[in-house]
């Protein structure tokens, strides 16, 4: 699961939702997974990659 996010991460530029307040967040999957990034609204550690319905290979 967490590999396959960071897959799309990888392929969609990076840029995460906050599963809480939805602010969009710019960054590496690898911070993602370390749960090192901070929504900078709320505050949580949840993100999700922007496009979760994308499952078309590249
Ligand atoms: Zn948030």
């Amino acid at each position: 699961m967490v590999k396959f996010e960071a897959a799309i991460g990888r392929l969609f530029k990076r840029v995460f939702v906050c599963r809480n307040c939805k602010t969009k967040i710019r960054t590496d999957s690898i911070r993602i997974i370390a749960k090192s990034v901070k929504c900078r609204k709320c505050g949580g550690k949840d993100f999700r990659v922007i496009k979760s319905k994308a499952k078309a290979g590249a």
